[in-house]
């Protein structure tokens, strides 16, 4: 085929990005950063280093695509923070996935990990493709070349991936296979989520999604609700928002609306979520076309009046503009980032309280952390054990975010940076800066 610049420049690195109303997420994160600094009266040089990523790889990834022509994709890893513990975090899919997201998701995990105590710090990574339009074998070599082209930045030891946004299990179990077909050994705790055959862990597919019940469920009961009182709404409903609806209505909660990319389902009487599930799996994964439940807009589901609301889909979602409409008692952040830093002041104002994502949605990075520690020992915990120790952790952190924003006058987001902060600070001061 002949050389034509259109075409080298439609080809080359990014898919069109649609054009989404979002604050920088980066900027977001640093907004609530800032208010936790000046509660510790952080020294303005660890202020820099913490809100500095340690590293930011971008890297061509080309293709070839099944027609044979070759695509180049932008691949990006951040490493944001690694004072704790090697770099931990997902890797996503998605044509809108930018640095800036990237750096901001990474920076969540560092604090997401010190929440819950896992000795890990932040990483994340993001491919500029847009999945749904990929082959599975385009998939699979685009992954196994942005694995090769961070060979360097990945290890057990150094910096582990894990799913996000559009990957899965399988993917995970290429990222696996290239790493450990170049270090000449089978590799498993280089990744988690990965299948349970090659070394993941029982219990991390639902992982995210427990811990969402959990958490939710201590924060009823310190506002003396009861689960079978409670109705809930899920926005998302995959892995996480799914497996979230699903435990909460087992705990007794009716669970009166979820959502996907396909629209907003209502039923008054409560949802069947496994029949949902059931039939979201028999259908692509998509609830379009589900009967048992009245058709409502995404935007109506973040404003019903319920109890609890689980935005479990991605970035804001809650902002200025929705925000005064929001009647839930109670926000449980599934998802990364779903709430903006001027919504967060609106909900405060209007008295509800908001389980913060780096929180909320811990138990996912949680069992990759028992994944992680299982690999290393090559010795597997039965689900019992794993959701055990899960419901703990998350327990265990839940009070203490609760507690320190009591301490401190402030919600359990700022409480929640407070302690994360504070202990990232402390691990620093006590390893130095190497000169
Ligand atoms: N992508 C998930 C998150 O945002 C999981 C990360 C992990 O398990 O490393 O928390």
């Amino acid at each position: 085929m002949p050389f034509n610049r259109n075409v080298y420049e439609r080809a080359i690195y990014k898919e069109p990005a649609p054009i989404r109303d979002r604050e920088n997420p980066f900027e977001s994160m640093v907004k609530r950063f800032d208010v936790a600094a000046q509660i510790l009266e952080l020294d303005p040089g660890f202020y820099e280093y913490l809100t500095t990523p340690s590293r930011v790889h971008i890297t061509a990834v080309p293709v070839i695509m099944d027609d044979g022509r070759i695509k180049v994709f932008e691949g990006i890893r951040v490493i944001h923070n690694e004072v704790l513990g090697p770099s931990k975090g997902g890797i996503r899919y998605a044509p809108d996935v930018t640095v800036d997201e990237v750096k901001a998701l990474a920076a969540w995990m560092t604090w997401k990990c010190a929440v819950v105590g896992v000795p890990f710090g932040g990483g994340k990574g993001g491919v500029v493709c847009d999945p749904s339009k990929m082959s599975p074998g385009e998939l699979e070599r685009l992954t196994r070349r942005y694995t090769a082209n961070l060979l360097d930045v990945f290890g057990p030891d150094r910096d582990i991936p894990a799913p996000d946004m559009n990957t899965n299990a399988q993917i995970m179990a290429w990222i696996l296979d290239t790493y450990s077909m170049h270090v000449r050994r089978t590799e498993n705790a280089v990744v988690t989520g990965k299948p349970i055959i090659l070394g993941g862990s029982l219990g991390r597919r639902e992982a995210t999604g427990r811990g969402v019940m959990t958490v939710t469920l201590a924060a009823l009961e310190r506002l003396g609700l009861r689960p079978a009182d409670c109705t809930v709404a899920v926005q998302g409903f995959g892995n996480v928002g799914s497996i979230a609806a699903q435990l909460l209505a087992e705990q007794g909660c009716k669970v009166v609306a979820v959502s996907d990319l396909s629209g907003g389902y209502y039923n008054e009487n409560g949802l069947d979520i496994n029949a949902m599930i059931e039939y979201a799996s028999r259908n692509k994964g998509s609830l379009q076309g589900y009967p048992e439940a009245q058709p409502i807009s995404n935007e109506e589901l973040l404003t019903l009046e319920v109890d609890v609301l689980a935005p479990c889909a991605k970035e804001d979602q809650i902002t200025r503009h929705n925000a005064p409409q929001v009647k839930a008692k109670i926000i449980v952040e599934g998802a990364n980032g779903p709430t903006t830093p001027a919504a967060d002041d609106i909900l405060k104002e209007n008295g509800c309280l908001v389980i913060p994502d780096i929180l909320a949605n811990a138990g996912g990075v949680t069992v990759s952390y028992f994944e992680w520690v299982q690999d290393r020992q090559g010795y597997f915990w039965t689900l019992d054990r794993v959701n055990r120790r899960l419901d703990r952790m998350m327990r265990a952190a839940f009070d203490n975010v609760y507690q320190a924003a009591e301490k401190y006058g402030v919600t359990l987001r700022i409480g929640a940076y407070v302690l994360a902060i504070d202990k990232v600070a402390t691990a620093l001061r006590l390893r130095g800066i190497y000169a």
